[in-house]
């Protein structure tokens, strides 16, 4: 393991995006966000909502691994060009690491390593029996070749080697793969472990394609999954959610299967946007056409049916529900007072800043914090590891049931958590997280 080296990939949150901010507009994302710090934050609070052991906070408070691998690749001009990779495997006393494959300009370290515990939240949150892992390579993977694309992802699979495995570290897309990246992953790895054993390790990483050993259900899962707790949400408060509005920002994995499964019941998307820029469309945009259309073109830019706006319009526009879907940092002082809409539901991981956060909750403003609204995603990537492990393919109808039982079930722990300590339900889903870690740490204690 290589150790961790926080410092010496920070780059400036604004350099994330591709389109700049309006002139005379002015945001208010925090510059130089320390991400990892932010989330240490919410488990410092949750920690004292519920009394947390002070061994346990400690152990937590740093991940297990921090692996960063430079690696080389031939590009299709015959240059070599060097690639950052990292693995971050925060804890696994619950089960084996597992998270994400980050591809995208900004990853850094310290992100990774954000991303790396919340994992590790989600999954004792939903009760899966998995630990916290994230990784990802710095780079933009708009601006190679599918062949480079390939190339990358399979010399830094090799690289990982034995740091990952299906009993030990399993990873998944996030920004910037798919389940192609995984594919070339998968078959990667079962090259490097011996013909006997290229069955039995399909599980080495989930989110596949189904053809090759993925399951029903995952694409959509994180998308659906957020659906299954705004439906909640909604049942709750009371509210019709057919005929109601939604914005959706970044409009890919998650961005996209939120929309379309939210149109089925009766909600529209009247704006859009991503690392291009922003659309409106007050009539609704056609969910599905626009997942088309990204899907063929790689963002919503050029999309006929929406007009342009800016980013500062976009926030502004009034909806019922507003999806972050993009990246973390996004929503600080200026958008959270800008935001006109009942609930913020995080699709994405760590969309507000703490700024911004306070502000939406001050203004009554619902958050479906993250942990909780975008655990659906590995929620089905357990069921597509069981899957592997039995040799079986569960029906779409299965798999959807049984994620709305889990999505279900944790919508209501964390209700009722809130409730009864007067906290947040970001802090009464890490603090449920927290407790079911702490059980098992207090039954097994520390080696030696
Ligand atoms: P994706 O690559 O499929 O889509 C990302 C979207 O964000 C794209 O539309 C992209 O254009 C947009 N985007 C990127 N930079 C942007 C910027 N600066 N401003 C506005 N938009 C921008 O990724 P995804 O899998 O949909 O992941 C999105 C978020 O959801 C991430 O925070 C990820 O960690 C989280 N998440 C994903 C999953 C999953 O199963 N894929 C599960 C849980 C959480």
């Amino acid at each position: 393991m290589t150790p961790s080296d926080s410092t010496s990939e920070s780059i400036a949150p604004d350099s994330r995006l591709s389109v700049p901010p309006a002139a005379g507009s002015s945001r208010t994302v925090v510059k130089d966000y320390d991400f990892f710090k932010v989330v240490q934050d919410y488990l410092d609070r949750a920690a004292r909502t519920t009394n947390l052991e002070g061994f346990v906070r400690t152990i937590l408070s740093q991940p297990k691994n921090e692996l960063i691998i430079n690696f080389p690749v031939r590009m299709d001009n015959g240059e070599v060009r060097l690639f950052k990779g990292y693995r971050v495997q925060h804890n696994n006393l619950l089960g084996p690491f597992k998270g994400g494959m980050r591809f995208h300009p900004s990853v850094t370290l310290d992100d990774v390593k954000a991303l790396a515990a919340m994992m590790t939240w989600k999954c004792a949150l939903m009760r899966v029996p998995f630990g916290g892992g994230k990784g990802g390579i710095k780079f933009d993977p708009h601006g190679v070749s599918k062949t480079e694309l390939q190339r990358i992802t399979r010399r830094f699979t090799h690289s990982l080697g034995e740091n990952i495995g299906p009993e030990y570290d399993i990873p998944a897309p996030d920004v910037g793969t798919n389940s192609q990246t995984m594919a070339w992953m998968m078959d990667t790895y079962s090259n490097m472990v011996g013909a006997g054993n290229k069955q039995s390790v399909k599980g080495v990483v989930t989110g596949k394609p189904v053809a090759s050993g993925g399951t029903l259900g995952r694409a959509k899962a994180t998308g659906q999954g957020a659906v299954f707790c705004i439906v909640e949400w909604a049942k709750e408060k009371g509210f019709d959610l057919e005929g109601s509005t939604m914005l959706v920002q970044g409009f890919g994995n998650v961005g996209s299967h939120l929309a379309v499964i939210l149109s089925r019941l009766g909600v529209s998307t009247t704006a859009v946007g991503d690392h291009t820029g922003y659309m409106l469309n007050p009539e609704g945009f056609n969910a599905h056409k626009l997942q088309d259309w990204v899907e063929a073109h790689g963002s919503i830019s050029g999309y006929p049916g929406g007009k342009p706006i800016t980013r500062e319009e976009f926030f502004k526009t009034k909806a019922d529900i507003f999806a972050p879907c993009a990246l973390e940092n996004q929503i600080g002082e200026v958008e959270a007072r800008s935001i006109d809409a009942k609930l913020v539901v995080e699709g994405a991981n760590g969309p507000c800043n703490p700024a911004g956060e306070k502000i939406l909750l001050d203004r009554g403003i619902d958050i479906l914090p993250d942990v909780l609204a975008n655990s659906g995603g590995v929620t089905v990537s357990y069921y597509e590891w069981v899957q592997n492990k039995r040799s079986e393919s569960w029906t779409e109808e299965e798999v959807d049931a049984k994620l709305e039982r889990a999505m279900t079930r944790a919508y209501k722990e964390v209700a009722d958590y809130t409730r009864q300590n007067k906290v947040d339900r970001r802090i009464a889903a890490y603090a449920l997280a927290l407790q079911r870690i702490e059980a098992v740490y207090k039954e097994r204690e520390i080696f030696p």
